[in-house]
């Protein structure tokens, strides 16, 4: 039976829930947010919280009992090892023919993720949210998301002359000598902080190579932004370890939310159900479709639209690493946090980050990351039979990213006189088509919800995170993500509560 009926209940508590949770809040709106993840707040037997990516351990991954490191390999060699199966901060979650990678505990995504805090090109913006207002966007809503986030620029001249871009300044002498723009990338790690690593003064968190599995130090995450924000309101309680998997119409109006509690080995514990006034889906894109989708498919929520589950897509990621000359050498010390990117979007539809490989050792290998306008979108579907949702994405429908990646290395090995790295994701394998960081879409803002997020036919349930974006947003995802999410907050706290 019911226990509590409360005004909001968050599904979530990356980017889009934490938005919701903290501008609910200050509107006076007591909120609960339920999230699956641990809350990544104490320290393990190593006195640290986050584990490093060159010995992951429990914590790296999400109910693994092997790693699966987006790079899979070096050198020839397979790197991963085994671990404990536990609630770990990284999913490597399997879908149909790509690995999503996605961040779990509070603070979703901000907790694994590189911090490259980029706002698209104005030109760009039609194309990805074709319904919104970019004069509100870019005169509010991204400068908002923008200074809550922290978001900050390296200091050019330490750029120049530190040890730990190297690497960044090699890529932007080849994007250059082949005639592409080089950009750099704004970020919300703290930047004198990483300066302040490089002097020796503090403890090290990008300069000894902590990404995919936190950030011990340095970087800005949601924990310490809009999380720390909405807390310190006392309106906002956050439930970590515990799963939604339930939402439908309560008898006495709002929504029965059921809610699993769940162990550090992924065992439910414990069965809550809720009754919340209003409900905002922040599963991040793909934990949001599979919700709605199962929903609509069993019969919990039947009236959702047939947009619920369209309309994904992989923001266009194609990894790729180049084999330097040596007198190009990348260095031994690798900042984690990688700062720039070569802009080749209008061109050849690729905008490729210059990537760190922080493994300690001097590689010779240029590393990058593109974003690409890869036109491929999927869509989410009940599998009744095995009792999930599947995503019918194909591993093929990479092959546009790759033509747009080649665009600037083609060009980049042609000009260098250099070949791609065989070895990072297999044997003889050149591209990394396997994966993405960035998952968008599932239920499309203006198609699965009216054009602030709102479910059409289920007054008080809202989308306010990743899915609602359809697939690409040329440049990494989540200031676009939280500055949407501060546009349709705004809207529903002055027309809906
Ligand atoms: P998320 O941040 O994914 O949050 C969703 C939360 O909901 C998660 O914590 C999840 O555990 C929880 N959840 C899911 N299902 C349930 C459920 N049923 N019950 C309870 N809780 C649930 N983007 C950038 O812009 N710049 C970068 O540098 C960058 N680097 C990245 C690097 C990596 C390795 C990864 C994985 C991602 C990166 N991204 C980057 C992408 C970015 O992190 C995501 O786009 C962003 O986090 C998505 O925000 P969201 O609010 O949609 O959902």
């Amino acid at each position: 039976g019911a226990e509590a009926t409360i005004p909001v209940l968050v599904i979530g508590t990356g980017y889009g829930g934490s938005v919701a949770a903290l501008r609910l809040a200050q509107a006076g709106v007591n909120v609960q947010m339920y999230e699956m993840g641990m809350a990544w707040d104490t320290p393990g037997s190593d006195g640290k919280i986050f584990c490093n990516t060159t010995s992951p351990d429990q914590r790296s991954y999400w109910l693994r009992t092997k790693t699966k490191q987006p790079l899979s390999n070096f050198l020839g060699f397979p790197i991963d090892k085994n671990i404990p199966r536990y609630t770990g901060i990284l999913d490597a979650e399997e879908m149909g023919g790509i690995i999503v990678y996605q961040g779990r505990g509070v603070g979703g995504g901000s907790l694994v993720n590189g911090g490259m805090a980029v706002t698209p090109k104005r030109e760009n913006f039609s194309a990805i949210l074709p319904s919104v207002n970019a004069d509100e966007m870019y005169n509010t809503y991204y400068p908002r998301a923008n200074a809550a986030l922290g978001v900050n620029t390296i200091d050019p001249a330490w750029f120049e002359t530190t040890a730990a871009y190297q690497y960044a300044r090699v890529g932007r002498k080849h994007a250059q000598r082949s005639g592409f723009p080089f950009v750099f990338v704004p970020d919300v790690y703290d930047w004198d902080y990483m300066k302040q690593e490089a002097a020796g003064t503090v403890p090290k968190s990008a300069l000894a190579g902590e990404i995919l599995y936190g950030n011990n130090y340095g970087k800005k995450s949601l924990q310490r932004t809009y999380i720390a924000q909405a807390k310190a309101t006392g309106r906002v309680t956050i439930f970590p370890q515990h799963r939604v998997t339930s939402v439908a119409p309560a008898a006495g109006g709002g929504y029965n939310v059921v809610i699993e509690q769940i162990s550090t080995s992924g065992d439910t514990v414990a069965t809550k159900n809720v009754v919340a006034a209003k409900v905002f889906f922040a599963a991040g894109s793909v934990g949001t479709s599979k919700l709605l989708v199962k929903l609509k498919a069993t019969g919990a929520l039947p009236n959702l639209n047939a947009e619920v589950g369209q309309g994904w897509g992989d923001n266009g990621n194609v990894m790729c690493g180049r084999a330097n000359h040596l007198w190009d050498p990348t260095g031994s010390l690798q900042s984690s946090i990688p700062c720039s990117g070569i802009d080749n979007w209008a061109a050849g539809g690729a905008f490729a980050e210059v990537a760190p490989l922080p493994t300690g050792i001097e590689t010779y290998a240029s590393f990058y990351l593109s974003i690409t306008k890869n036109p491929n979108r999927a869509q989410f579907s009940w599998n009744a039979a095995a009792g999930k949702v599947d995503l019918n994405w194909q591993t093929a429908w990479k092959q546009p990213s790759i033509n747009m990646a080649k665009t600037i290395f083609d060009k980049i090995n042609a000009k260098e006189g250099t070949i791609y790295r065989t070895d990072l994701f297999g044997t003889y394998k050149i591209w990394g088509d396997h994966l993405t960081y960035h998952p968008l879409g599932g239920a499309v803002l203006n198609k699965a919800t009216d054009n602030y997020g709102r479910l059409h036919g289920y007054p008080g349930l809202y989308v306010i995170d990743g899915s609602l974006i359809p697939g690409n947003t040329s440049v990494n995802p989540f200031v676009t993500i939280t500055a949407l999410a501060e546009r349709n907050i705004e809207q529903i706290i002055a027309t809906d509560l």
